[in-house]
Order: C-alpha cells, then sequence, then structure tokens
C-alpha cells in the first residue's frame, strides 16, 4: 500500500519486480498516472560507501574505522530497501515525451532484394 501523491487515498502497489504492473498503476479513485519514487538516498548511501572503501585503503586505523562505518552503512542501507519494498513512495507520471523522429514501418520495395532478406530465407 502507498498514498496517491494527488488524492492522498491508499493505493494498493503491484509486487516490486512486476514492471508491467507499475508501468499501468494508475490511481482507482482519481485515475492519475503514477509511479514508483526513486530512492534518491540509495544512491547517496552507495556512494558514500565507496568513500568508504577509499578510507579503508589508507591505513590500518583508517581500515577499522572504515569496516565499522560499513557495516553500521550497510544495515541502514538494507532497512531503507525493505522499507522502500514495503512502502514505496508514490508520485505523478509524466506523460512520456513527444518522439522527434517518426518511424515508418513500411518495407520499401528496394529493399526486398537486400543481403539481409536473403540470409533470413534461408533460415526458414
Ligand atoms: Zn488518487
Amino acid at each position: 500500500m502507498a498514498k496517491c501523491p494527488a488524492c492522498e487515498h491508499e493505493v494498493a502497489t503491484p509486487f516490486f519486480m512486476n514492471a508491467d504492473a507499475w508501468r499501468w498503476l494508475a490511481c482507482p479513485h482519481c485515475a492519475a498516472k503514477l509511479e514508483r519514487k526513486s530512492p534518491r538516498y540509495l544512491v547517496a548511501l552507495s556512494s558514500f560507501m565507496l568513500a568508504l572503501i577509499a578510507l579503508g585503503g589508507l591505513g590500518h586505523r583508517y581500515r577499522i574505522i572504515a569496516s565499522v562505518l560499513l557495516f553500521a552503512l550497510m544495515v541502514a542501507f538494507l532497512a531503507a530497501t525493505s522499507a522502500q519494498l514495503l512502502r514505496p513512495e508514490l508520485q505523478l507520471r509524466k506523460p512520456p515525451p513527444k518522439a522527434e523522429v517518426e518511424l515508418k514501418i513500411s518495407d520499401p520495395p528496394e529493399l526486398a532484394d537486400h543481403p539481409i532478406h536473403k540470409r533470413a530465407e534461408e533460415f526458414d
């Protein structure tokens, strides 16, 4: 469950691995299109972890400090991740940007005897 940012109602969220269900998620109360808020603090935590690993390379004393901090950080990371999975934060989904290049699907006839088509026939 999560809170809809538009109408403050509770919204049932799909399983976190179900990317397709997430793509079509909308609020059943106000029909706002919703998406998962990307947890920015997880990115901050992982960059801090890298800094600690670098700190550990400076010497024996630093390595002990870095190890202790890394362990604490790992616990915080796990707690934050599981909280995010149990109760994800939602934000309104923006409409996708308009395509700059239009894709033309129809096959021009002069390409019919292109080598790539001959190769495809061999596999039929
Ligand atoms: Zn809503």
